[in-house]
């Protein structure tokens, strides 16, 4: 499991300087998401093969009379979440009555607790900490955000309290010894998904086994359906026939994150009855960032008039425009209506996220590819591809070789994914494309 770390401190400290350098972006997928809000406030990155997550937890707002209390709210609650603080202070701006707020509100819980002081490029770093001791933190860090300065050491010494961390190779999910099916449904609360795990889990066909385990924080449920076996990585809560869990918790973002590192494909359910709200779209754009298997199930299908159906439709069509291959499927937990359908698109989700095919057949399909629209010139190149691989799975990825490819435009790149899309079949999943160039 990854340490999450938390960024606490007032507005202007550096916080949001601080977590782009810590998280890396995962560019290569799909580029950018038009249309898409993105919320930056959660993010992966390692040091060496350690990973670790990364929250902003937003500025806690200053007021006349110290800090603003819904703000903090906020903030406190997703630094509970996290195994780790970095209270960030400015050593320029020296200490405030905000930051000392702050100090006494983050005493109260009890995480480590690093004080990292921001700014101290140009400043004798020493000098500019030294106010600082007076918030009673004894592992005081100075960095410059801005500049990387201090930057590495500190999270090697945060990292340094994590020493059974296992390193990992590749984040990418391996497809399972058994070939089983990893599926996480995710979305906001009350968009019905305890309503749908319990009626796919309750279905005459499904045998749930003993839970095997449970992670920190999402439980993992091993079932059979057909004598097929899956895992359910469930975050709502799990119904299960004679016993009950219950878990009355808030939305936890981490914990949406950790379920869909754990799962495969991705269900997100949204409530038909609200549309697609901002919440969606942050949830969508991590599970889009992930490459994971995707589809979307609406939710509350039932008993919706005419015209509100219709305009929901529109809405879903236009908000996912820049991404096509997401399937949506309109459902009624509820009823079980749909949802037959939805596990034929998990299937088929599954099997596209994890295609196998040879080197020779890849080669064969891009050419046929080329043929149809060969590489246009760019100014005084024309790339030129000479053979292709799938380079890994979940998602697919296509690696293609060949020369001056860092001259193909976007459209170009666009198409090739389209038309590798189309001839290798793929449903629900995205695709990477990777370009070698021989040049
Ligand atoms: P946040 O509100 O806490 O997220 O703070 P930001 O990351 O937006 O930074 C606030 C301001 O401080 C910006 O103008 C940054 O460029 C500046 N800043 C951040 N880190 C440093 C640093 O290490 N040194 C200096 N001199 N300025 C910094
Ligand atoms: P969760 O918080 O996402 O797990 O949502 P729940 O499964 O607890 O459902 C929240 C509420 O929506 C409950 O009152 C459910 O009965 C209701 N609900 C769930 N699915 C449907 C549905 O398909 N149709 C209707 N009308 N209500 C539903």
């Amino acid at each position: 499991m990854k340490p999450v770390i938390a960024l606490v401190g007032r507005p202007n400290v550096g916080k949001s300087t601080l977590f782009n350098r810590l998280t890396r972006t995962r560019d290569a997928l799909v580029a950018d998401f038009p249309g898409l809000t993105r919320d930056r406030k959660y993010g992966d990155g390692r040091l060496g093969d350690y990973p670790y997550t990364v929250v902003d937890t937003g500025g806690i707002g200053e007021s006349e009379d110290g800090i603003d209390a819904p703000m903090t709210s906020q903030s406190l609650l997703a630094a509970g979440e996290a195994d780790v603080i970095l209270f960030m202070v400015d050593g320029r701006a020296g200490l405030t009555a905000a930051d000392e707020q702050i100090a006494s509100e983050l005493r109260k819980l009890p995480k480590p607790t690093y004080l990292v002081v921001n700014k101290t490029d140009g400043v004798d770093a020493d000098a500019a900490m030294a106010e600082f001791y007076a918030l009673g933190l004894t592992d005081v860090m100075p960095i410059a955000a801005a500049h990387g300065r201090g930057v590495r050491s500190m999270i090697e010494t945060v990292m340094e309290g994590f020493p059974d961390l296992q390193p990992l190779d590749d984040d990418q999910p391996q497809e399972d010894d058994e070939g089983r099916i990893r599926i996480a449904v995710l979305g906001r609360p009350n968009v019905g998904k305890s309503t749908l795990v319990n009626r796919m889990l309750g279905e005459d066909r499904v045998v749930v086994f003993d839970h095997a385990g449970t992670t920190r924080d999402a439980i993992e449920v091993p079932f059979e359906r057909d004598g097929k076996p899956y895992t359910l990585i469930d975050t709502a809560g799990v119904r299960r026939r004679g016993k009950v869990f219950e878990m009355v918790e808030k939305f936890s973002v981490i914990k949406a994150l950790q379920a869909m590192e754990a799962a495969q494909v991705v269900v997100l359910v949204i409530d038909a009855r609200e549309g697609i709200t901002d919440q969606d779209l942050h949830l969508l754009g991590y599970i889009l960032d992930s490459g994971r298997a995707l589809m979307i199930a609406v939710n509350k299908w039932d008993g919706l008039e005419a015209d509100h159906k219709e305009r929901v439709r529109a809405e879903m069509g236009r908000r996912l425009e820049f991404a096509p291959w997401v399937k949506i499927k309109f459902i009624s937990a509820l009823h079980g209506t749909g949802v037959g359908d939805l596990w034929a698109m998990v299937e088929k989700a599954w099997d596209s996220a994890f295609i196998r095919v040879s080197s020779n057949e890849m080669t064969r399909i891009m050419e046929a590819i080329c043929a149809g629209h060969p590489p246009p010139r760019n100014g005084r190149f024309r790339a030129k591809l000479r053979y292709a691989h799938l380079g890994g799975n979940n998602p697919p990825t296509i690696v293609l070789h060949g020369n001056r490819t860092d001259s193909l435009p976007a459209s170009y790149k666009r198409y090739l994914e389209n038309r590798f899309r189309e001839m290798l079949k793929l449903e629900g999943t995205p695709i990477r494309l990777e370009f070698k160039s021989g040049d």
